[in-house]
């Protein structure tokens, strides 16, 4: 029986063996994170990044996409944080937010606030009262959930025009985003928020008339806000091309700006809503742009030494998956659904204090950790 069986299988195993090949054949294997400056010392700056819907397989997939390599690779230190919300292990991305901007547990749709509703300060507006810079570039609307929980406080997500306000009172110094018409066409009554942020000293500009934010010439003695689209702005499959030269803008602007220096928070909003299609094209798009925007980011921090990055995700979007018979630059993938899981999040640090971003933690342990590597709470 044995011998029957062995006489049947050998073939197979051995034209197996035969015929396969090694996956990464011809590809070189660039891993090298780069070395990591000012240990021990708190950071100056930091710039948080948040790629909204991307799990640990958005990335993997990225990576073999790419030829096998991003610039994810890079960081020197990695860690996984949990993402579930107050009320559901799954979070959405208002109580993720807030998670990691206010350090407190929040139900799913609450912005900037507690489980009761109460609002909680933000890191951003530590900073700010700290008198550091501040900044904030997404590729949703400003008034999205994500960027909302820096600037606003609202028991529900869903109070867009709210939001638009707090944000437009914010006195964040650099602001780039969609969703104009919250500001300037609002249904809750009649007020031009874009008009009252020109009488606090910012310069305004928009996408009106193709005007692209490479081509307006900063006012240097101004805040600045650039809104990118009406609602949520372009994907980068239809044309949008702005997140990694707004966020490079951004990081430069604020550094010049500021003695005592800066927070800036940057997101790649539309992850998620490549998961939410379970459109694998529109999810790489736009995981690829992130990543532009990651190598924009570490070039400027390398050259600034002072500059503390972290970049992570508020939750995964899709359930992605990678199959069988997936190759380099043609992965086979699939989505359990159009919604957010709970699985743990990546989380990369580079920079001084980013020894403190590796292990599993709670989101709302980022916050801590983001506050302690700036030494916020010791700064006059
Ligand atoms: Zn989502």
């Amino acid at each position: 029986m044995r011998v029957i069986f062995l006489i049947l299988i050998f073939p197979v195993v051995l034209f197996n063996c035969g015929s396969s090949r090694p996956v990464m054949e011809g590809v070189e294997s660039p891993i090298q994170s780069i070395p990591n400056p000012n240990q021990g010392k708190p950071a100056k700056n930091l710039i948080l990044m948040i790629g909204d819907g991307m799990g640990l397989t958005q990335i993997t997939a990225g990576i073999y996409d790419n030829n096998n390599y991003l610039t994810f690779e890079k960081f020197p230190i990695t860690g996984l944080m949990k993402t579930h919300s107050y009320d559901n292990l799954v979070t959405d991305s208002a109580a993720g937010g807030t998670a990691m901007a206010c350090g407190v547990k929040t139900y799913n749709n609450g912005v900037g606030v507690d489980k009761d509703g109460i609002p909680v300060k933000s890191i951003l507006e530590e900073a700010e009262e700290k008198e550091m810079m501040t900044g904030i570039v997404v590729t949703s609307a400003l008034v999205n959930a994500t960027p909302a929980t820096f600037m606003a406080h609202q028991k529900l997500r869903a109070f867009t025009e709210p939001i638009a306000e707090e944000i437009a009172n914010s006195g964040v110094d650099f602001l780039v985003g969609g969703g104009k018409k919250y500001f300037d066409r609002r249904n809750s009554d009649d007020r031009n928020l874009l008009k009252e942020m020109e009488t606090k000293d910012y310069q305004v500009e928009d996408f009106i008339n193709n005007q692209r934010i490479q081509d307006v010439k900063i006012n240097p003695g101004k805040k600045f806000v650039y809104l990118t689209a009406d609602d949520d702005p372009l994907s980068k499959i239809t044309g949008r091309n702005y997140l990694p030269y707004a966020s490079k803008m951004g990081a430069e602007f604020l550094k010049a700006r500021s003695e005592n220096g800066f927070f800036m928070m940057i997101e790649g909003s539309q992850i998620d809503l490549g998961g939410h299609a379970t459109n694998f094209k529109y999810v790489m798009s736009e995981l690829q742009d992130f990543d532009e925007t990651i190598k924009e980011v570490l070039q400027f921090a390398e050259k600034d030494g002072e500059t503390l990055v972290v970049v992570t995700a508020d939750h995964e979007t899709g359930g992605l998956t990678i199959k069988e018979g997936s190759k380099l630059k043609k992965i086979k993938s699939d989505f359990a659904y159009g919604r957010h899981t709970g699985t743990m999040v990546p989380v990369f640090a580079y920079g001084p204090g980013s020894e403190n971003f590796s292990g599993i933690f709670d989101n709302t342990d980022l916050y801590r950790k983001m506050k302690a590597a700036l030494a916020l709470e010791s700064r006059n």
